[in-house]
């Protein structure tokens, strides 16, 4: 905790009640001033990491209570790092905020009585987790008075960027690597940004757009803006131990790329604990990877405290990131409390896509896919007691990835004609598979 004093931006009348106080280092604990641009360490080239005042955070959650709260990502704004007020009413008004689900069907069918799904396929504006993060991105380049964003993005990252940038009105500059996603890269086009496909995967295209940044000035979401980036995922721990009654979890499940979200709901979950909020201490966190690209659930299995990158093969491509930059933070983070890291194959991935869809009606991204498949393994393996309470983050929309399922029979032409129909629903009858609905029945 650092003990300097939370001051307003130079230049900016209003301030939020952001306690955020200065930046510092992940490794070496070196602290820098919250409106420094530096976004890694010069000393040892680890991330930064915003820190906060406490006391005032606390101070203020007993000032303002919930109900005097907007209902979206700036909810906790206290514990944000965005301090100059027109810049956050800029963005992210119907941001965050995202249901949290009863899922009796799937839970039935994992053996599972108190499951919860954390739908952030419905986040807005641009249905997946990244709307959070992208928002202090946004927020932050305004406070900083550019007009300009860039990033680097496997696909949810790019449509966050163009969504915000476009209701911002700042331009947008996309970075995709050679696996693009074709929906995810028309959808950033159609949304005004400006589109680059980079030769090379992920790891390679995001060190060069290192480069671009520092040749041109230009400010990328998920690179430059890092710090105040990863600071956006922790609204999704504050909302689910919120929507809980503030009774924290005993498991949260999450599919991990990069690292952000998995490390930032510990961060999250430890300061409504410091806060007073909740006792989130014994809150497992479990992470799911796809075995073509699972460095970080590798080295946990291993107990080991780096990541050794991994060249990417999955068609998870939004989980495609060899070199997780805060691959160590996620290790000490599932470590620290005792959870543990699974992987799944393509096949299960997409199995998991549809034993989603058949139980809760939801339909997710591969993403979701390797949460959930991971989540089945980690109910077999007997990870969970029947009673726990156990929360998957589905952190973005299969409409986005339906050109990457696996092809289904399409279905055959039959004339508009009665006896043709009856005929065809017949068949089509015959092969229906209908999860029972009899063990959740049980269940309930
Ligand atoms: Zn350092």
């Amino acid at each position: 905790m650092s003990t300097q004093t939370a001051q307003s931006p130079p230049g900016s009348s209003q301030r939020t009640r952001s306690c955020a106080t200065g930046l510092a280092c992940h490794r070496c604990d070196k602290h820098y001033p919250l409106q420094d641009t530096v976004f890694a360490c010069p000393d040892c080239g680890k991330g930064l990491d915003v820190v906060y005042d406490y006391e005032l955070a606390a101070r203020h959650f007993r000032d303002v209570p919930g109900s005097e709260r907007p209902q979206n990502i700036w909810h906790f704004e206290e514990l944000l790092p965005i301090v100059d007020a027109s810049a956050q009413a800029r963005v992210g008004l119907h941001s965050g905020y995202t249901p949290l689900i009863r899922a009796d069907r799937l839970g039935a069918e994992l053996g599972l009585g108190n499951l919860f799904l954390k739908d952030d396929s419905t986040s807005r504006p641009s249905l997946s987790y990244k709307d959070r993060v992208v928002s202090m991105s946004v927020a932050r380049l305004l406070e900083r008075g550019r007009k300009e964003i860039g990033c680097v993005s496997t696909g949810n990252v790019g449509t966050a960027v163009a969504s915000m940038a476009a209701k911002a009105g700042v331009a947008a500059y996309v970075f995709y690597p050679n696996r693009l996603e074709d929906t995810k890269a028309r959808a950033c086009m159609a949304l005004g940004a400006k589109v680059c496909q980079v030769e090379g995967n992920y790891d390679e295209a995001n060190r060069r757009c290192k480069e671009v940044a520092q040749a041109t000035g230009m400010d990328f979401a998920n690179i430059t803006l890092r710090p105040f980036y990863a600071e956006g995922a922790k609204t999704a721990a504050f909302e689910i131990v919120e929507q809980l009654d503030w009774q924290a979890p005993d498991h949260i499940v999450t599919a991990a790329a990069g690292g952000t979200l998995s490390s930032r709901l510990h961060k999250g979950l430890g300061e409504l604990q410091l806060l007073g909020l909740s006792e989130t201490d014994s809150t497992r966190i479990h992470i799911a990877q796809p075995s073509g690209c699972n460095p970080i659930a590798t080295a946990i299995i291993a107990e080991e405290a780096e990541v050794r990158p991994v060249t990417p093969e999955t068609a998870a491509h939004s989980l495609a990131i060899g070199a997780p930059g805060d691959g160590y933070l996620v290790i000490d983070a599932v470590l620290k409390r005792g959870g543990t890291g699974g992987f799944a194959s393509d096949p299960e991935i997409f199995a998991g896509i549809d034993l989603l869809a058949a139980t809760e009606g939801l339909l997710t991204e591969p993403a979701g896919g390797t949460t959930i498949a991971v989540l089945e393994k980690l109910a077999a393996a007997g990870r969970f007691s029947p009673d726990e309470t156990v929360v998957a983050i589905i952190t973005g929309n299969g409409l986005k990835t339906l050109d990457d399922h696996p092809q289904k029979d399409w279905p055959d032409k039959v004339d508009c004609e009665l006896d043709a129909m009856l005929a065809a629903l017949s068949d089509l009858r015959a092969g229906a598979t209908l999860i029972d609905s009899a063990r959740a029945q049980l269940h309930a």
